[in-house]
């Protein structure tokens, strides 16, 4: 039997718009196919061990938490999350989650926080907040069957700039995504995918959440090939009802 262990990095305090919800995603869909999942919450103090976990994940936070981890993040855990990081463990990681990773946070209000430099990348907050549904384009996800389009709901003050290493998630369909100029959303570096996309992102993406499993399951087991079907009919019609929606 094929099992996954999933690391949800500051679940009280990384857990904007019900961020665990993509944890949720990523558990059910797996159980469906009769993977097993286990689930271990690592906050502030806790001992963490990226070796332990297929997926780590971290949620979105807001200025104010952001500020309350630092210290943990950079002096406890940032080796071992940088290691992990080079040494291609899965990672997802959404909005505030997303700037930690990063190289700094300049705050709208000037205030410079120093971040984990593991993605070379870095953040710039704006009095205009880039908040709304947005919608935007995976290369990697498109098949002959699927547009590759994915949708979510952005809240930031943060733009984004991504250095040479890193890769973006997608192209901006509609909404502001990284920084409202550039037209990209999100990042990719090795196997670290970034989003500004709450709401929750994998709940309502489903080729996503599949996309990252399939990711873990190769990873670990040798002899995975690949996923079983599952009836999507119903999140389809989710997905391109809001499509619809944002894009028009
Ligand atoms: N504090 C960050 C910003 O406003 C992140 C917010 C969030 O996670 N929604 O840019």
């Amino acid at each position: 039997m094929y099992e996954l262990n999933i690391c949800h990095l500051y679940p009280d305090l990384l857990n904007l718009y019900g961020d665990r919800g993509n944890i949720i995603a990523i558990a059910r869909r797996s159980q469906w196919r009769g993977i097993k999942v286990n689930i271990s919450d690592i906050s502030i103090g806790d001992k963490f061990d990226a070796e332990k976990y297929d997926i780590i994940f971290l949620g979105g936070g807001q200025d104010f938490e952001q500020e309350v981890i630092q210290d943990d993040v950079l002096n406890k855990k940032g080796n071992e999350i940088r290691n992990a990081i080079e040494n291609d463990k899965i990672f997802l990681a959404i909005c505030g989650g997303y700037q930690l990773l990063g190289n700094y946070y300049k705050t709208w209000d000037g205030k410079e926080i120093e971040f984990l430099r593991a993605l070379d990348l870095w953040t710039i907050g704006s009095k205009k907040r880039m908040i709304g549904n947005f919608c935007f384009e995976c290369d990697f996800l498109k098949t002959d069957s699927f547009d590759g389009r994915v949708v979510g709901f952005e809240n930031h003050s943060g733009r984004t700039y991504l250095g040479p290493s890193v890769r973006p998630l997608g192209k901006i369909v509609k909404g502001y995504g990284n920084n409202g100029e550039d037209g990209f959303e999100g990042a990719i570096y090795k196997n670290v995918y970034c989003s500004y996309s709450h709401g929750s992102l994998l709940p309502k993406n489903p080729h996503l959440t599949d996309y990252l499993i399939t990711l873990a399951l190769k990873q670990k087991y040798k002899d995975f090939d690949s996923l079983e079907k599952l009836n999507d009919e119903f999140e389809e019609l989710a997905r391109k009802t809001m499509i619809q929606r944002i894009v028009g």
